[in-house]
């Protein structure tokens, strides 16, 4: 089966063919930083880590761009509240989503342009909507897109031309389909916007959410591009604007795939901001959920079903994991016997691209990550596996994992564990005493290395060594 997607502009499955052969060009909507992201929105983020990583198993070079939505309703009206200015404002926030990122072990975007460093640019594109008439301007200098003058407005979101309440305006940035009316492109000063606006050729104003994206995406990847994602409330209005705005404003194509990952619930409702009904991933972290587990749970649903968070499925998760990387330390003790590589082994990577290659079925994929598991267990139980047998199920484990992304965070985990396992450190001043004694001084350094590299300082005493966490 060749790789396909489910391209909610289509609705339906797709066999994916990127504009240049083996390389794939995926923007991905970030987050609004005015807040934590929660964990709905890591959901979206991890969805678009595991695409990202499978395109890149599958052997294409892909170049990744995520933006920084830093000014919008949402940061203007936050900054003020805090009484900081918008730009230290959103740093605090970006710093925070780097953060979560990096515990989460999902792999770094090459571009993150914030919307503020592109304004010119949004300028630039509104000004040629204008020109093209596609846009007009009204009395209080803000600038409208006129969906009346884009056919295929709707097209997306399977909107029906009729539904258009044409002659209406919407100044928010998000709206309901029932509202689907002319959307603002620039809008112009208000008061409460406060310092945040910049000059434009109809006087003092700020962008609309939905140039920002249009404008980031097509300065970093071309005019047109291979996969657009983003959660499923970005489907509408967001990204049926955005493709409004580009398509009229390059007179090209614009996306060739757009995916959308299904909402994270807390109790059967959406996981939002607004809803209070949210955890942060260093909510997690402080209950003692480690970020492996996190990864897990938020990895393993198919990203067009809905997932329903829940704690009591931390068991479950571990134990998964447990399975998995008691598996990995087993093959690495194993000796093996003479013979040629089993061929369940071969299948289970077979039977592994086949499930992801269909539109990411993790479900699936997973299935032949534990069957090849059942099965080199069972082998090394009789002690019937193979030396080349177990060197080949070393490396596609390892195979795997660089879609799952979760033996670096297990690892880092482990070493966490025994770190504040106060007998580690305490083992560790004995052997280095000894050390000492017997005037065996690389080893004794070597050793004070590792502790201080754990985290730890020492202080040598004329009768002992104490020790103490460092902090930073
Ligand atoms: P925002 O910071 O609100 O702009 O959202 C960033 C990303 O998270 C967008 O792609 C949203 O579609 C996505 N998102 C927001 N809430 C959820 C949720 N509960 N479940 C899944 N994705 C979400
Ligand atoms: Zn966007």
């Amino acid at each position: 089966m060749a790789l396909q997607f489910y391209n909610s502009i289509k609705r339906k499955r797709n066999i994916f063919s990127p504009i240049i052969d083996g390389e794939v060009k995926l923007y991905t909507c970030g987050p609004t930083v005015y807040n934590y992201a929660h964990i709905g929105n890591f959901r979206t983020f991890m969805f678009e880590d595991l695409l990202r990583r499978y395109l890149e198993f599958k052997g294409f070079t892909v170049t990744h761009v995520m933006n920084l939505t830093d000014v919008d309703d949402k940061t203007i009206r936050n900054s003020q509240q805090a009484g900081t200015p918008l730009l230290k404002f959103v740093q605090f926030f970006k710093d925070a989503f780097f953060a979560d990122l990096d515990a989460l072990n999902i792999r770094r975007a090459h571009h993150y342009p914030a919307a503020t460093a592109y304004v010119p640019q949004m300028i630039e594109m509104v000004k040629t909507l204008v020109d093209k008439n596609y846009a007009y301007v009204s009395d209080d200098g803000s600038v409208f897109f006129d969906i009346a003058k884009f056919p295929e407005y709707g097209r997306l979101a399977n909107l029906k031309p009729e539904d258009m309440l044409v002659g209406n305006r919407v100044a928010d940035d998000e709206y309901d389909k029932e509202e689907m009316r002319d959307f603002a492109l620039w809008k112009g000063r208000k008061a409460e916007d406060g310092e945040i606006f910049w000059d434009s050729p109809w006087g003092k104003g700020r962008p609309g959410w939905h140039i920002e994206c249009s404008v980031m995406s097509t300065e970093l990847l071309g005019d047109h591009f291979d996969i657009h994602c983003g959660g499923i409330d970005n489907l509408f209005p967001h990204h049926e604007n955005e493709i409004a705005q580009s398509v009229c404003a390059t007179g090209k194509e614009f996306v060739n795939y757009w995916l959308h990952s299904e909402y994270l619930l807390v109790d059967r409702k959406k996981m939002s901001k607004s809803d209070h009904n949210y955890f942060t991933i260093p909510d997690l972290l402080e209950r003692n959920i480690p970020a492996s587990i996190i990864r897990w749970m938020l990895l393993t649903t198919h990203y067009r079903q809905k997932l329903n968070f829940s704690l009591d499925r931390v068991e479950e998760a571990q134990k998964s994991l447990d399975r998995i990387m008691s598996f990995k330390n087993r093959l690495k003790e194993y000796q093996g016997i003479e013979g040629n590589a089993e061929p369940f082994l071969d299948d289970s990577m077979k039977s592994f691209e086949l499930s992801m290659d269909d539109d990411l079925n993790i479900s699936g994929g997973l299935g032949a990550i534990f069957e090849m598991i059942r099965n080199g267990n069972r082998l090394m139980d009789m002690n019937e596996f193979s030396q080349e047998g177990k060197l080949l199920a070393m490396s596609l484990i390892e195979r795997f994992d660089s879609v799952l992304g979760i033996f670096d965070l297990l690892e880092n985990e482990a070493t966490l564990s025994l770190v504040n396992d106060t007998s580690w450190i305490e083992a560790k001043i004995i052997e280095r005493n000894k050390a000492r004694k017997a005037k065996d001084y690389d080893m004794s350094d070597a050793l004070r290395n590792e502790i201080i590299e754990a985290g730890y300082e020492l202080i040598d005493k004329p009768d002992e060594t104490i020790w103490k966490k460092r902090t930073i």
